[in-house]
């Protein structure tokens, strides 16, 4: 790679003596976003961007964390850091590195679909890019996110008019945003598990303005609840927090949830295929746009993926890394 190593404690810059989203506690760690497998804890210090941040903080505590706006650029012992946006949750980043003339950006994860919520997708020109490829096979194939919502909500509205509560799961950083702000408001009250709840809070708390939501509480009746639609982590599909309120739908909203069998491993009602990584086709449009000669494949189908671009003549090798996808099964 040149510019960077695959070590034992993850992708590291010996020029610079820095880390990108390492797994394991290091000196100076650059990290792309928030998701646990990617902000990890035990750090000396932190560079993230801004509107990361928060939740950051708010997850791994009193550490030094520094930020940097999108755009803007760090120097360190020569070599040229900046953050372009993702696409794949609010504040998410690419990181993009460079030294003397050679350019690399790492992705972390990454969607190109503007969900109208996190900070659109930039394309950067590079000689080597660094892909996740969560969903890399070309049975992922995300359809329109305003079709996804409309079913989301006749399902609902379905579920209302047959005495049953919605309940939808979603991971409680990124995917219950989108699902609150990518909802129609009429679809409300949005009802949340303090989980979500809590990052919510993170969220205005940094000036960002989203929907209102209420908290699942005690003094809410089976009425509320049936007016609206809860949103939920998927960790509390299996306790039983909703239990007082009656018969329910469950709903998983995942990119998984294009895989056969999936909703039914999850014992959910209904899957709705939504996700905040780039499909086949945009993985493909992503490397394509990067203009790079170099692709290397981290997480997900490395192993198709990398193939798939050498036949198209590309120097594509899977990367070992220790990502763990921020999307349940
Ligand atoms: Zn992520």
């Amino acid at each position: 790679m040149g510019l960077l190593v695959n070590t034992a404690f993850g992708l590291y810059c010996p020029q610079a003596d820095v880390y990108l989203d390492p797994w394991k506690p290091v000196n100076k760690a650059i990290i792309s976003h928030g998701h646990a497998d990617h902000a990890r804890w035990g750090s000396v210090s932190y560079l993230c961007t801004t509107s990361a941040a928060p939740v950051i903080k708010y997850r791994l505590g009193d550490i030094n964390l520094e930020t940097m706006a999108f755009g803007e650029e760090k120097r360190i012992n020569g070599v040229s850091f900046s953050f372009h946006p993702a696409g794949h949750i609010l504040g998410s980043a690419q990181i993009r590195v460079s030294y003397k003339g050679e350019v690399l950006v790492f992705s972390g994860d990454y969607k190109i679909i503007n969900d109208g919520f996190s900070e659109p997708f930039e394309s950067v020109k590079c000689h080597t890019f660094i892909t996740e490829s969560t969903f890399g096979l070309p049975i992922y194939h995300w359809t329109d996110q305003k079709i996804v919502f409309n079913e989301i909500e006749e399902w609902c509205l379905n579920n209302k008019s047959n005495g049953y509560l919605s309940v939808l799961y979603a991971y409680s950083l990124g995917k219950a945003q989108r699902i609150l702000q990518g909802m129609a408001e009429c679809a409300g009250p949005f009802y949340t598990h303090n989980t979500i709840e809590a990052v919510l809070k993170v969220i205005r708390n940094q000036g960002i303005s989203l929907k209102n939501t209420i908290q699942v509480n005690e003094n809410l009746t089976r009425a509320d609840l049936l007016n609206g639609v809860i949103i939920a982590p998927p960790a509390a599909q299996n306790s039983n927090w909703l239990n007082k309120f009656g018969p329910l739908r469950q709903g998983v909203v995942s990119g998984w949830m294009a895989l056969r069998g999936a909703r039914r491993r999850r014992n959910a009602d209904k899957g709705f295929v939504l996700s905040d990584h780039a499909d086949w086709e945009g993985l493909n449009d992503a490397i394509a746009m990067t203009g790079a000669e170099n692709v290397l494949v981290t997480h997900g189908y490395t192993d198709i993926l990398s193939r798939w671009l050498q036949e198209k003549g590309l120097n594509a090798l899977p990367l070992e890394t220790n990502f763990e996808g921020d999307e349940v099964l």
